[in-house]
C-alpha cells in the first residue's frame, strides 16, 4: 500500500473537500494525522485488514474538514447569568454539529488579569472531546498589559478580544485599543473587536426606555446598525494608522463588511467575520411570541440587511463565518424580557453552525462547497494560527473530518440537539445534508448520528504567530 507506518483508519470512497482542492481521494490516517490522501482504490479492503487499520465506508458522502469555530462562549458570565454549559456539553455538540475545533474566549472580570485568566481557562480544553483554542480579552491599560500580553502570546494565545461597548463591564477605551493593537502586532497576533459605538446605544436605549419601548420585542431599534458602523470605521482607523492587522466579530451589516473591503483595497489587513444567524435569521423574530429567544448583539437585522450581508459572502468580502455560541436556556432568556439592558445577550448556536449554513447557503442558495469550507473551517483555522494543523484534510494535519450526507433531510429540533439549553433559534427550519459520522484526532466519536466515544481528550491549542495568514 502506498502509504507511510502506521496506519489506523481509511477513509473510503468518499469526496474530499477541502477549500482549494475536492476530488474523490482515499483518506489514511494514522497515530492522529492524516497520513495521505489516495486514489479511490488504492487501499483494497483486504490490505487494509491486513494492516490492522479500522475502516469507514464513506461511498457517497463528502469527507469535510472538521469545521473550527472561530466564536464560541462556553460557560460565559456576563452580569448576574452564566451560559449553561461546560467543554465537555459545547464540544460534544460541536462534533455533532460537524465542528471540530472551537475557539474560546478567556474574558477578565474587574480586577483580573488577562494572562491569568488565560491560564485558568486553557485549563478547561482537557474536558472537550475536541481540540480548543482561546482569545485572550483585555479590558483596562496599565503598565503590566505590554508583559501580559507578551506572557498570552507566548502561551499559544495571539488574538485578543476588545470591546467598544458594554461600558464599565467588557468595553475598552479607544486609546486602550491603538496600544493593544501596536504591541499586538509586534508580537505576530491580532485584536479582534465586538463594534457597536456605546453612547449612541446607550442614549437609543434611555430614550426607549422613556417611550415604554425596551422590551425583547424592540431588542432591533435599541442597537441601531448606525452604531456598528460607526464604531467600525473608527477602530478601521486606529489599525490602519498603526499599521496592525485587526479582525471584526459578528460584523451583521453589509456597510460594515464594505469599510472592512475598501480597508483591504488600500492594503490595510482587516478581516471580516460573520455569525450564521445574521446570514439566516432577520427581525421578523423580535414579533414573534418569544422574541427575547433571539436577543443578540448586535441583534438581528432587517431581511433587506440579511440579504445584503449574504450577497457580501458570496463575493467573497466574508473571511470567516462563526457561531457567538452563548449556551443560555428559556428561563434566562425569559427573566429580564422586559428590559433588553438586562438580558442575557446570545443564541445557542456551536452545533447548528455548519448544517444550518450548509442547507441555507449551500443547497439552497448555490454558495460552492470549496468557499464553504474556507469560510468555516480554513479560514477560521489561519487567522487563529492553527493551519494548517487544522482546516485541512492534508498530510500532516489533525486527522478531524466530518463525512457529510448531502442529501440527508431533516428538520431542526431543540430536542434533538446536544447543546445544554431547552430551544434553538432554528426550531422547524427544513434543511438538507448533515453530517453523519465524526472523526476527531483519527477517533470516530459520532457514527451514523451516534455518540461512540465520549471520553474527553480535548486539548489546548497553542496558536502560531499569524504573519503568512494576514497578507490581503
Ligand atoms: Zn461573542
Amino acid at each position: 500500500m502506498p502509504h507511510p507506518e502506521p496506519l489506523d483508519l481509511v477513509v473510503r470512497g468518499g469526496t474530499v473537500i477541502n477549500a482549494d482542492w475536492q476530488g474523490a481521494a482515499d483518506v489514511l490516517v494514522g497515530d492522529g494525522r492524516v497520513r495521505a490522501l489516495v486514489e479511490p482504490g488504492a487501499c483494497p479492503p483486504d490490505a487494509i485488514r491486513r494492516a490492522g487499520a479500522a475502516e469507514l465506508d464513506a461511498t457517497g458522502r463528502l469527507v469535510l474538514p472538521g469545521g473550527v469555530d472561530p466564536h464560541c462562549h462556553v460557560g460565559f458570565t456576563s452580569g448576574e447569568f452564566t451560559s449553561l454549559d461546560d467543554y465537555h456539553q459545547a464540544t460534544t455538540a460541536a462534533v455533532f454539529g460537524g465542528t471540530t475545533t472551537i475557539v474560546d474566549f478567556a474574558i477578565p472580570r474587574p480586577g483580573e488579569h488577562p494572562a491569568d485568566v488565560v491560564a485558568l481557562q486553557r485549563a478547561k480544553a482537557a474536558e472537550g472531546l475536541c481540540d480548543s483554542a482561546l482569545h485572550a480579552c483585555v479590558v483596562d491599560w496599565d503598565d503590566t498589559v505590554p508583559e501580559q500580553l507578551r506572557a498570552v502570546v507566548a502561551d499559544g494565545v495571539v488574538t485578543v478580544k476588545m470591546f467598544t461597548t458594554y461600558r464599565g463591564e467588557t468595553m475598552a477605551e479607544e486609546k486602550t485599543i491603538l496600544n493593544v493593537m501596536t504591541h499586538l502586532r509586534d508580537l505576530g497576533g491580532m485584536v479582534v473587536v465586538h463594534c457597536e459605538a456605546d453612547h449612541i446605544i446607550t442614549d437609543v436605549q434611555e430614550r426607549r426606555a422613556s417611550a415604554g419601548a425596551i422590551g425583547a420585542g424592540h431588542h432591533a431599534t435599541t442597537r441601531p446598525e448606525l452604531a456598528e458602523t460607526a464604531s467600525v470605521a473608527e477602530i478601521l482607523a486606529i489599525a490602519e494608522s498603526v499599521a496592525a492587522p485587526v479582525y471584526f466579530v459578528h460584523q451583521s451589516t453589509p456597510e460594515a463588511v464594505d469599510l472592512v473591503a475598501r480597508a483591504r483595497s488600500r492594503g490595510v489587513r482587516a478581516f471580516t467575520e460573520t455569525v450564521a444567524h445574521h446570514l439566516v435569521l432577520d427581525d421578523s423574530a423580535y414579533a414573534g411570541p418569544h422574541p427575547e429567544r433571539f436577543v443578540c448583539c448586535p441583534p438581528l437585522r432587517s431581511s433587506t440587511t440579511v440579504a445584503g450581508l449574504r450577497s457580501r459572502v458570496f463575493h467573497g468580502q466574508v473571511a470567516t463565518i462563526g457561531s457567538d455560541h452563548c449556551c443560555y436556556d428559556t428561563a434566562q432568556k425569559e427573566s429580564a424580557r422586559h428590559d433588553v439592558r438586562a438580558m442575557p445577550n446570545g443564541l445557542p448556536g456551536v452545533e447548528t453552525r455548519m448544517p444550518v449554513l450548509f442547507g441555507e447557503l449551500v443547497v439552497e442558495r448555490g454558495l460552492p462547497l470549496g468557499r464553504f469550507v474556507a469560510m468555516t473551517c480554513a479560514n477560521p483555522a489561519r487567522l487563529n494560527g492553527l493551519y494548517p494543523r487544522k482546516g485541512v484534510i492534508a498530510p500532516g494535519a489533525d486527522a478531524d473530518f466530518a463525512l457529510w450526507d448531502p442529501a440527508a433531510t431533516h428538520e431542526v429540533r431543540a430536542t434533538g440537539l446536544h447543546m445544554a439549553t431547552d430551544y434553538t433559534p432554528y426550531e422547524g427550519m427544513r434543511l438538507t445534508g448533515r453530517p453523519r459520522t465524526v472523526v476527531v484526532g483519527g477517533r470516530v466519536v459520532v457514527d451514523e448520528g451516534r455518540l461512540t466515544d465520549p471520553e474527553p481528550r480535548g486539548r489546548h491549542l497553542a496558536s502560531g504567530p499569524l504573519g503568512p495568514a494576514l497578507i490581503c
